[in-house]
């Protein structure tokens, strides 16, 4: 029988990790934003299984909101627009808000989304990354909190995907070369 474990090369961030790194994530916004009620934004797909792990050990007013974003290039200028297919159902406008991210690799994306919500004038906005991996980094993008630095490897599980598998597990592992290269 198939066995999605069978196709990681090895575990890189295990449960434990992550789960202390969550607490560590919320206790900051629950300092941070104690006297506020900020909107959390969660970035689907990827960032599902991160965002419900936080939202659960966050203790101030707050209100949960998804949007499904991908970038493209944009032909008239050499920047790069973010295609937005589900947008936020909140006026973000005055309010404080946070981007829960699962990883940054090129930036291209958040790089957009960020210049996207800006427009629409919130009071403050951060962005929290679980991953990070600098080494790909095209666009000029800084997280305002990263938790793991990443080597320049395909990385699943906790939320993140290969063809849209891996997402459900509780740990995320680095996927073995011959699963995605032909
Ligand atoms: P960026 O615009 O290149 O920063 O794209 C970020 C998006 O690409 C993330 O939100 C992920 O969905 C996806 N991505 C980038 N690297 C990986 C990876 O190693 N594993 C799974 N998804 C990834
Ligand atoms: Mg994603």
């Amino acid at each position: 029988m198939a066995n999605i474990y069978n196709d990681i090369k090895c575990v890189l961030i295990t449960k434990e990790q992550l789960e202390q790194k969550v607490a560590e994530i919320a206790d900051m916004i629950n300092s941070e934003y104690a006297d506020k009620n900020p909107i959390l934004i969660c970035i689907l797909k990827g960032s599902v299984v991160f965002y419900a792990d936080i939202c659960k050990y966050i203790n101030c007013n707050m209100q949960m909101d998804f949007m499904v974003v991908s970038s493209y290039q944009n032909g008239s200028t050499s920047t790069r627009d973010v295609k937005i297919k589900k947008d936020l159902d909140n006026d973000i406008k005055g309010r404080d808000v946070i981007i829960i991210e699962d990883i940054i690799d090129s930036g291209n994306t958040l790089c957009a989304l960020k210049k996207n919500l800006l427009d629409r004038k919130p009071a403050s906005l951060k962005i929290f990354t679980l991953l990070n991996k600098p080494e790909r980094r095209e666009a000029d993008i800084v997280p305002d909190y990263s938790g793991f630095t990443v080597p320049d490897e395909f990385v699943v599980g906790y939320g993140l995907d290969y063809a849209e598998q891996y997402r459900n597990m509780p740990y995320i592992g680095v996927l073995k070369e011959e699963i995605y290269k032909d």
